[in-house]
């Protein structure tokens, strides 16, 4: 991943806006810049375009949408900035953070009225950090469906994607101004293409195990449930540019993957009252502050997984979900009438779960507290049948990446915006602030389709009066 001297470059062929990467990011801010009038091409390293957002469950947080209003949820884009900043403890950009939240609610909007992509809002619980109910999904609730609407938007918009087109170095001049980049073909051919701006969405760096130990260790040896081919390469050509780069130790895990089928269980049973057991039969934390921190506290425990333990109650919410369905099928989730049985199921001492259990019957009660802080009475105690699930910690995505302004402008390490670079989703500093507990819910996708669509909008600009 070079960068390479701009200096007597001569492209065959020149765009206004080129973006690396057809995610979610990349798709939006083409959608973006098409919308404002600019020629836009997209470079997809994979022969089919998915991301990690076709592997997502596609949720999108977004405040004072009409999707919400129909179902009288009140909600702000100062609601939203407020539980972000919560989260990370004040530690993401305050600046992008409001302009985040600002944008998502249109940005939804947006999706629907002009480019045929339906959303609804998640009803039934309410994900970690979340004030009121505002996570939002197309109408098969995963990210492959969420993936399709945005490539058939793209293709509808006139937008060319140029799959199986890795690039592997960019064009610059000294002070930093992209000339055009350079793309490896699959039979060994290279192709360059100049650019006037260039939009960075091909993620953060997940995929590539090394930048993983340097800047993660202690999710060095989990496994990575994102895609394969985001392998930080906006991390290295911004680290020649001399960019900022912010808050590399912060990322997405997720405590709740089926071992050994690899399938996501639903945060949804933890929030309505299910928990987590150690080989122990014993709780080892709050499972309610989030589920990315819950990875690496899963991780700590023996053998590396953890039982999550609930009922037909959450059975059948968790049913509403197709990775839960997919889970079912595959015989991850098991059912039994008694604690006694579900602890024999899984090899665990029966009469330490049927403690824990009897502990959680009385919190939920409101007879004692919980030493890990959850507040178990806002949701009904568990009853039988009994239902479980062995889960392990993964890492999702990073958090990390390329500083950048309000316009999705990336900014060198003096502060300068760099002319023609723009960067959103994960190749860009995300909204989790530099810890690994400052993850907020849906924040991937968020950062990916907001900065995406100020990304395009920027792009096109400066295409047009650089
Ligand atoms: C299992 C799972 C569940 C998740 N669920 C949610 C959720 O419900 N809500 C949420 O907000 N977030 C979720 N996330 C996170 C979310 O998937 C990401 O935040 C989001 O998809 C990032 O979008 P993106 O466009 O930046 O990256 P991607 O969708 O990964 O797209 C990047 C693209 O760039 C391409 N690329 C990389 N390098 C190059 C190169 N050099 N040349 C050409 N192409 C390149 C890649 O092939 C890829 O297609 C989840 C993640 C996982 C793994």
């Amino acid at each position: 991943m070079t960068i390479k001297p701009a200096r007597g470059i001569r492209f065959p062929v020149t765009v206004p806006v080129l973006v690396i990467g057809a995610g979610a990011c990349g798709l939006t801010a083409a959608l973006a810049a098409r919308d404002a009038g600019a020629e836009v091409l997209v470079l997809e390293r994979d022969r089919v375009p998915r991301g990690s957002t076709a592997l997502s469950s596609g949720f999108i947080p977004a405040a004072a949408t009409r999707f919400q209003r129909d179902k009288g949820i009140e909600d702000s884009p100062a609601l939203l900035t407020a539980d972000i900043m919560a989260k990370n403890k004040g530690r993401s950009s305050p600046t992008v953070t409001a302009r985040v939240a600002e944008r998502a609610g249109p940005t939804l909007e947006w999706f629907a009225d002009r480019h045929g992509v339906p959303f609804e809002v998640i009803e039934g619980f309410l994900y970690p950090g979340h004030s009121v109910l505002r996570m939002h999904a197309t109408p098969r609730r995963t990210g492959a469906d969420l993936m399709g609407y945005l490539l058939a938007a793209a293709e509808t918009a006139g937008i060319l994607t140029m799959t199986s087109a890795h690039v592997v170095a960019l064009f610059a001049d000294e002070d930093g101004r992209v000339a055009g980049i350079e793309v490896a073909r699959p039979d060994g051919a290279i192709e360059t293409i100049g650019c006037a701006a260039l939009v960075l969405a091909c993620n953060g760096y997940g995929g590539d195990p090394a930048l993983v130990r340097r800047y993660i260790p202690e999710m060095a040896d989990s496994l990575y449930f994102g895609h394969a081919g985001n392998q930080g390469d906006a991390l290295r050509w911004g680290e020649t540019l001399r960019a900022g780069l912010r808050d590399l130790g912060a990322y997405q895990g997720h405590g709740s993957v089926a071992h050994p089928h690899g399938i996501l269980i639903t945060w949804a049973l933890m929030m309505e009252g299910g928990f987590q057991v150690n080989a122990e039969g014993r709780r080892f934390s709050n499972e309610q502050r989030g589920y990315s921190e819950q990875a690496v506290d899963v991780l700590r425990q023996t053998g590396g997984t953890a039982i999550e333990v609930f009922d037909a109650r959450l059975d059948a919410l968790g049913q509403d979900f197709e990775d839960y369905r997919n889970a079912v099928a595959a015989g991850a989730i098991r059912r039994a009438d008694s604690i006694a049985e579900l602890a024999s199921l899984f090899g665990l001492p029966a009469p330490a779960l049927a403690a824990t259990l009897a502990e959680t019957q009385a919190m939920a009660a409101g007879a004692r507290g919980d030493p890990f802080g959850r507040d178990f009475t806002k949701k009904p105690a568990l009853a039988p049948p009994f239902y479980g699930v062995r889960v392990t910690g993964a890492l999702f995505h990073t958090q990390g990446g390329l500083e950048i302004d309000t316009d999705a402008r990336v900014l060198g390490r003096d502060g300068r915006k760099l002319p023609n670079l723009l960067a959103g989703g994960e190749a860009s500093r995300g909204l989790s602030g530099p810890e690994r507990d400052g993850y907020f819910s849906g924040g991937g996708l968020l950062a990916a389709v907001t900065l995406g669509r100020i990304a395009g909008e920027t792009a096109a600009r400066l295409a047009e009066s650089p």
